[in-house]
């Protein structure tokens, strides 16, 4: 495999992470955090030893663009006279239409700018150190990766809301998300778990934000997210699924208007919303309050009834698979969720599930449980590398 080096950006609102990777092995990563507030940047080697950061203090960035800007000179210091040979970046919405990772060009730009209003708080910021990047360097190729792509195999039926059917060629369907986190499933699932890799597998990734995906044959056939990063399993602080008539009611009846519902259910609901104590799993799985166990069991109860959903979809189950920050580090919730999926025919090996695996069902178990770590940024080094070689 080629050793060209190769740079990821995954740009959020008020965040821009950045790697750099030879080959399979990432070899720098990079974070400017409180962009457009009070930006700090920090930095280690992908053995994760810790480096000094860049200065960020001459021109305080106030988008991702200009956080990729001002952490050039550090970059360029740190490449030593070696060069990038390509970009990657995650952007969030690839709408209908694209089933791969895409070269940038303007008008790639132009046509990823029109799916704005389907993720207004992710794509402007995917954006922008694309373009940034394209203006200040036209011949660096650039690749866009997108959280919708992996899902666009699912049948239609699957992708259908029951609206009126010009609504869905308005774009209102269900996109899905973590694509990029189960195609590094799916790809390693045939040498980490060969004997339920060509079969039907649920992975499911729960972190901050948390989805489910049906694979078959490691081909997405279903999940949970749709429309919007929104649906699907409750999060750190997103409601996951939520009868319409809800929103209807918060505007009609108790007066909110669109802004307030948007953050009730963006940021004040899930896991911090439910406990009123905090969005992360490590706060709730420590905590004696009531609250705070009663927010762990409807996540999970979410979980497994979402798990037999999927499993129905795909019409059976063969393995199961948990991965991303909860996913990966849960003990506690891994085995909560193996439990309550007990009747479709996975039995928990409790040792197995402690030492985290990688397998973590008895030997007799009919579905293979699996934890196996994530990594949406090589996949995106792969991708990127792949398309400009
Ligand atoms: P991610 O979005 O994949 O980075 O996952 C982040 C989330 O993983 C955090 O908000 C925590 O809730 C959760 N997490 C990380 N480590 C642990 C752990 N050791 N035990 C429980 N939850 C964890």
């Amino acid at each position: 495999m080629s050793q060209d080096l190769i740079g990821v950006v995954n740009a959020g609102s008020s965040s821009l992470k950045f790697s750099v990777y030879a080959g399979d092995e990432c070899l720098l990563n990079g974070q400017v955090d409180g962009i457009g507030v009070r930006p700090a940047a920090k930095a280690k080697t992908g053995a994760g030893e810790a480096l000094p950061p860049p200065d960020l203090s001459a021109m305080p960035p106030t988008t991702p663009g200009e956080a990729l800007v001002a952490l050039l000179p550090w970059l360029q210091d740190w490449l030593a006279g070696r060069t990038l040979a390509a970009i990657g970046h995650r952007v969030v919405h690839g709408g209908p239409k694209y089933a791969a990772p895409a070269r940038v060009t303007p008008a790639l730009i132009e046509e990823l700018e029109a799916f704005v209003p389907l993720a207004p708080l992710h794509q402007p910021h995917n954006l922008s150190p694309i373009r940034t990047a394209l203006e200040r360097n036209p011949g660096l190729p650039q690749v866009a990766c997108f959280d919708t792509a992996f899902h666009r195999s699912i049948p239609e039926v699957a992708q259908l809301f029951a609206l009126p059917y010009e609504m869905a060629e308005r774009g209102i369907r269900r996109y899905g998300f973590h694509g990029l986190s189960y195609e590094y499933i799916a790809s390693v699932l045939p040498r980490a778990a060969p004997e339920i890799a060509g079969g039907r597998v649920v992975v499911a990734h729960l972190g901050n934000g948390a989805s489910l995906c049906a694979l078959r044959a490691g081909r997405s056939m279903a999940t949970t997210m749709g429309f919007s990063a929104l649906d699907g399993l409750p999060m750190g602080t997103r409601c996951g699924q939520l009868d319409p008539a809800v929103v209807l009611h918060l505007m009609t009846t108790e007066g909110m208007d669109a802004k307030a519902v948007e953050g009730v259910l963006y940021r004040q609901s899930g896991m911090l919303g439910l406990s009123g104590i905090s969005s992360d799993f490590r706060d709730l799985l420590e905590s004696d309050a009531p609250r705070a166990r009663l927010a762990i069991e409807v996540f999970v109860h979410q979980v497994a009834r979402n798990v037999a959903s999927l499993a129905g979809a795909m019409g059976g189950l063969d393995g199961l698979v948990f991965t991303a920050g909860v996913g990966e580090n849960a003990v506690a919730i891994r085995d909560a969720v193996c439990r309550a999926c007990a009747w479709m025919g996975v039995e928990l090996d409790e040792a197995a599930n402690a030492a985290r695996g990688p397998r973590i069902t008895t030997r007799r178990s009919r579905v293979a449980a699996y934890v196996i770590p994530t990594d949406e940024n090589l996949m995106i080094a792969r991708h990127t590398r792949a398309l400009v070689a």
